[in-house]
C-alpha cells in the first residue's frame, strides 16, 4: 500500500468505557467482519480478559476504509490495540509509537479516569493526533456537554471537535472513521533503506510459535528472507508475514508504514522483544530504532504450592506461561515455612494476580503467595551491593544506604475527597507534585510515592477512602533512598521467613504488633506456651504469647468406644499434613494463608 493511505491508530480508554465495543463496531462497519460472524468483543480472546473486561495482550486490524469525502479511495486503517494496565506503560509506549493518532474515548457518563489520562499524556509525549470522543451517548445518564468541556479543557481544542458516538447502537461511528481519515498523518519512512520494523507485540500461539506484530518504519520486508533481531543479533527466516484482517492473512511483505505480524518459528516470546527492531540480515540496517528497553520486573512474590507434591507441575507451568510472557522471571525458593515453590517477578500487581489467577484455574494448582515486595539496593559501608527481592535476603551487618523504586502517580477523583487522598498519600510517604482541576467537581492529584507503598494495599485503601470514585495510575520514575529496616517474625525464637519485612522505621512497630497479633489468633494453642516476637534484627519491637494447653485429644472420650478413639487419632494425623513445623511449633497451612492475606 501507498503510505500516503495508511492510518495507525489506537484507542485510549479507561475500562469499561466501551473500547472494545467500540472496535467490534468499526471491524463492522468496515466489513472486516461480518454481521452474522460478530460476537461481542471479537478482539479480546483471553478468557480472563473477557472476564475482567481488561485487555492485556495488543493485536493490530487493518480496515479498509473510504471516507465519504473520497468514496473512490480506499484507505488502509490499522487499529492498534493498546494494553490497558497501568502495569503495562513500556509496552503501551511501543504500541503508541507504532502509532500516528488516537482516539482518546471516554464514557459520556463518567468521564475521564486516571488511567486513561496518564496514557494521554504518553501519547502526547509521542505527539500522536489526539481525536477526542464521547462514547455511549445513548445511555439517559450520558452528560455529553458537560464532559466535552471537560476534554476540550484538557486536550486544549474546542468543544465541537469533540465527536459523540454510540459504541452500542452505532451511531457517529462511521464520521469517526472519517476522521481518523481526515486528522491522522500518514506514516513516513525511508522507502529504499535497510527495513527498520518495531515490535510493539508479541504474543505466543500454540500452533504458529510466536507471532511477532510489527510497524515497518523504513524499507520493506518480504517473506523467506533471513531477519535480523537487532538487540540479540539473533536470525530467523521469515517463514510468513501478513497482517490480521482479522484473522491472519499472508501476504508478499510489509512496506513503510505498513502494520503487520511475523512468523518466524521461534517458541519463546523472549525471542522477539517488544521495542526490539527487525531488520534483514545481510546489508540490514546499522542503527536500531529508539527506545527499546528490556522488561523489568518491579514487584516480586514468593508463590508456593499449598501441596508440596504439586511443586513439579508448578515449574512446568510457570514454564509454559514464561513462553508468553516476557515480563516474567522465576526462579526456585525454599522458606522453612512454606516448602518449595519460586520467587517469581512481575511488572506489577495486576500482572501478579493475572499470572496468580492463570496458575490456579488454567493449571488447576493451588497456590499460597507471600507478601509482595518490590526490588531493594542495598549498600554496605564496605562498599558491597546487593539486590534484594526477598525481604528474608535482607543483608545483616553494617549497611549503608537502601535503595527503592518510587513512581509517579496520577490520582482522579471528585473534589469532595482531595482530604481524604492527601492523608492517605502522606501516610504512605507520598509527596504532592501537583493538582488541577479538571472540572469545577473533579480534581487530579499528582504524588510521587515508594512503589512499595502502593503494593501494599493501597487500591483498596484508596477505594474505601473514596467509595470507589477515585482512579489512580502510576508509572516508576526511578529511585530514592530510605530509612528502611527489616522486620523479622520469631515464633518460639525461630525466625519464619515467609513473614519477614522490608518497612519504613516508621511503620516497624506498626507491622510487628499487627503481624503478632494476627499470628497469637490464628496459631492454636499447644502443650507449651509459645512467644511470638517481631525483630529488628537483635532488637525485639512487640511480643505476645501463645499460652499452653495440655489436653490430650483422647482424653475427651474417655471411656468413650474404641473407634471413635481411633477415628479421633485419624483426624489428628490427617491434620497434622497439613501442619507445617516452626521449630517445635505446629502451625496449620492455613494460619500462614490467613496470616498472609492483607484483611
Ligand atoms: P472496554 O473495557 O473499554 O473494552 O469496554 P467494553 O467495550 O467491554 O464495554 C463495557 C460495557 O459498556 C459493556 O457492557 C458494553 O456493552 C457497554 N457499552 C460500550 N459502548 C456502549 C455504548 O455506546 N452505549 C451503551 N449503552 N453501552 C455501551
Ligand atoms: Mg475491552
Amino acid at each position: 500500500t501507498d503510505s500516503a493511505l495508511i492510518r495507525n491508530f489506537c484507542i485510549i480508554a479507561h475500562i469499561d468505557h466501551g473500547k472494545s465495543t467500540l472496535a467490534d463496531r468499526m471491524l463492522q462497519l468496515t466489513g472486516v467482519v461480518e454481521q452474522r460472524q460478530m460476537r461481542a468483543q471479537y478482539l479480546d480472546r483471553m478468557d480472563i480478559e473477557r472476564e475482567r473486561g481488561i485487555t492485556i495482550k495488543s493485536q493490530a486490524v487493518r480496515m479498509p476504509w473510504a471516507p465519504s469525502s473520497e468514496a473512490d479511495t480506499p484507505h488502509v486503517l490499522n487499529m492498534i490495540d493498546t494494553p490497558g494496565h497501568v502495569d503495562f506503560t513500556y509496552e503501551v509506549s511501543r504500541s503508541l509509537a507504532a502509532c500516528e493518532g488516537c482516539i482518546l474515548l471516554v464514557d459520556a457518563a463518567q468521564g475521564i479516569e486516571a488511567q486513561t489520562l496518564a496514557n494521554l499524556y504518553l501519547a502526547m509525549e509521542h505527539d500522536l493526533t489526539i481525536i477526542p470522543v464521547l462514547n455511549k451517548i445513548d445511555l439517559p445518564a450520558a452528560q455529553p456537554e458537560k464532559f466535552a468541556a471537560e476534554l476540550a479543557h484538557l486536550i486544549g481544542c474546542g468543544t465541537e471537535e469533540v465527536l459523540k458516538v454510540s459504541a452500542k447502537t452505532g451511531e457517529g461511528v462511521e464520521e469517526l472513521l472519517d476522521e481518523v481519515v481526515r486528522q491522522v498523518p500518514a506514516p513516513v519512512g525511508t522507502v529504499d533503506s535497510p527495513a527498520r520494523a518495531m515490535i510493539f507485540d508479541s504474543v505466543y500461539d500454540a500452533y504458529r510459535g510466536v507471532v511477532t506484530y510489527v510497524k515497518v518504519v523504513d524499507g520493506q520486508l518480504s517473506r523467506r528472507e533471513r531477519i535480523r533481531m537487532m538487540s540479540t543479533g539473533a536470525t530467523h527466516e521469515l517463514l510468513e508475514i501478513g497482517a490480521n484482517s482479522p484473522e491472519m492473512t499472508p501476504a508478499d511483505g510489509l512496506g513503510v508504514g505498513e502494520v503487520g505480524y511475523l512468523i518466524t518459528g521461534v517458541k519463546d516470546v523472549r525471542q522477539s522483544k517488544v521495542g526490539d527492531t527487525v531488520t534483514q540480515q545481510s546489508k540490514g540496517a546499522e542503527e536500531p530504532l529508539p527506545g527499546y528497553k528490556d522488561p523489568k520486573p518491579m514487584v516480586f512474590s514468593g508463590l508456593y504450592p499449598l501441596d508440596g507434591s504439586d511443586y513439579p507441575e508448578l515449574r512446568d507451568a510457570l514454564d509454559k506461561l514464561l513462553l508468553n510472557d516476557a515480563a516474567l522471571t522465576y526462579e526456585p525458593e525454599t522458606s522453612a515455612a512454606l516448602g518449595f515453590g519460586f520467587r517469581v517477578g512481575f511488572l506489577g500487581l495486576l500482572h501478579l494476580e493475572v499470572i496468580r489467577e492463570r496458575l490456579e484455574r488454567e493449571f488447576g494448582l493451588d497456590l499460597i503467595a507471600t507478601a509482595p515486595n518490590v526490588v531493594y539496593r542495598v549498600r554496605m559501608e564496605d562498599g558491597d551491593e546487593h539486590v534484594v527481592t526477598n525481604p528474608s535476603e535482607f543483608p545483616t551487618g553494617k549497611i549503608d544506604t537502601v535503595h527503592e523504586p518510587v513512581v509517579r502517580a496520577t490520582l482522579i477523583a471528585p473534589s469532595e475527597f482531595i482530604g481524604a487522598i492527601m492523608e492517605l498519600c502522606q501516610g504512605r510517604r507520598g509527596s504532592l507534585q501537583g493538582m488541577d482541576y479538571l472540572s469545577e467537581e473533579r480534581v487530579e492529584l499528582r504524588y510521587t510515592l515508594p512503589l512499595a507503598e502502593i503494593v501494599f494495599d493501597f487500591f483498596d485503601a484508596l477505594k474505601s477512602k473514596t467509595r470507589g470514585y477515585a482512579s489512580l495510575d502510576y508509572e516508576p520514575t526511578g529511585e530514592q533512598s530510605a530509612d528502611l529496616v527489616k522486620v523479622d517474625i520469631l515464633l518460639q525464637g525461630e525466625k519464619v521467613d515467609a513473614f519477614s519485612a522490608i518497612v519504613h522505621k516508621d511503620k516497624a512497630y506498626a507491622y510487628g504488633t499487627r503481624m503478632a497479633n494476627k499470628l497469637r489468633e490464628l496459631i492454636p494453642r499447644q502443650q507449651f506456651e509459645v512467644p511470638i516476637q517481631a525483630a529488628i534484627g537483635a532488637r525485639i519491637i512487640a511480643r505476645e504469647t501463645i499460652r499452653a494447653i495440655r489436653k490430650d485429644v483422647l482424653a475427651k472420650c474417655y471411656g468413650g468406644d474404641i473407634s471413635r478413639k481411633r477415628k479421633l487419632l485419624e483426624r489428628q494425623k490427617e491434620g497434622k499434613r497439613r501442619m507445617k513445623v516452626v521449630g517445635r511449633v505446629e502451625v496449620p497451612q492455613e494460619a500462614f494463608i490467613a496470616a498472609l492475606s492483607s484483611d
